[in-house]
């Protein structure tokens, strides 16, 4: 090759780098640029009179990595749009008391400890509609029964508490058992793993909505419990607590993840959060 023919390669090859670069979209929103061929527009309308059925113009779903299952030893990866609230490493996400102050909970060995007395923890940031994973392990040995044995809870909104419990061989009040929309419904099962093992929450939370102050819509929980249905788009009634009726506020629709201190040292791990919008947004 001579060298005027090489520089004309050179060239070319360059030319053909920079084509594919500007054909190319950036990796995130390859899907969302992509407009299939195969829609229809001579199709009748969706109820939502926005689409047509198949409407090729529709926004393409955005493209998330899936995460992986956590084992005994070693917890699952979140997916890849999670906001992860701890994985092992700092409470920063967190606080008790006060938000001025650390959080008063403790880790060991990368998991995050209730301590007695410290009161609640709460996540920093408030959350509206989403998707929470969450993975706890009640202590061993077993000590206390009923509602002393292995009692936490997990918060949304910080209202609402899907509770957290020693259920493995420790009947209590079915409304108060772990799993339950804490003193309104309980569990459909007792999907229950024997204390010291990690179990998982994977709880869909839709927020009250208001309008001039007065409820729109309650909330509703769907909540997985080591990969069994336990509650089925479950309406929420209003703020859960002890030996009473709560009611909504009539006006927040985002709060905290709380987790509760209930004396008991339960065990927290691998908690990640999915903020969830509507379809097409
Ligand atoms: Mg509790």
């Amino acid at each position: 090759m001579t060298r005027i023919s090489c520089v004309v390669a050179l060239a070319l090859f360059a030319f053909c780098l920079r084509a594919e670069d500007a054909a190319a979209p950036a990796k995130d929103d390859a899907a969302s640029r992509v407009v299939p061929n195969d829609g229809h527009k001579d199709t009748p309308m969706q109820p939502n009179g926005k689409w047509h059925v198949h409407d090729p113009d529709r926004p393409q779903p955005r493209v998330v990595t899936p995460g992986t299952e956590s084992s005994p030893e070693k917890p699952g990866k979140p997916p890849s749009d999670a906001i992860v609230l701890f994985d092992g490493s700092n409470l920063d996400k967190w606080y008790s008391k006060s938000k001025a102050e650390p959080c008063k909970w403790i880790i060991e060995k990368g998991e995050m400890i209730s301590v007695k007395g410290a009161g609640y923890v709460f996540t920093r940031d408030d959350f509206g509609d989403f998707q929470l994973h969450v993975e706890w392990a009640a202590p061993v040995p077993a000590q206390g029964k009923g509602q002393g044995r292995g009692n936490s809870g997990v918060f949304l909104h910080g209202k609402y508490e899907i509770q957290v419990l020693d259920s493995f061989n420790n009947p209590t009040y079915a409304d108060g058992t772990a799993s339950a929309v804490y003193g309104q419904v309980p569990p459909l099962v007792n999907a229950v793993r024997p204390p010291g093992e990690w179990q998982t929450y994977d709880i869909v939370f839709t927020g009250p909505h208001y309008k001039d102050g007065k409820l729109a819509t309650p909330a509703y929980v769907t909540v997985f419990r080591n990969g069994v249905v336990v509650q089925n788009h479950t309406e929420i009634v209003g703020s859960t607590g002890h030996m009473q009726v709560g009611k909504y506020d009539g006006k927040t629709e985002k709060g905290p993840i709380g987790l509760q201190d209930h004396g008991n040292p339960v065990r927290y791990r691998n908690i990640w959060i999915r903020p969830l919008k509507a379809v097409d947004e």
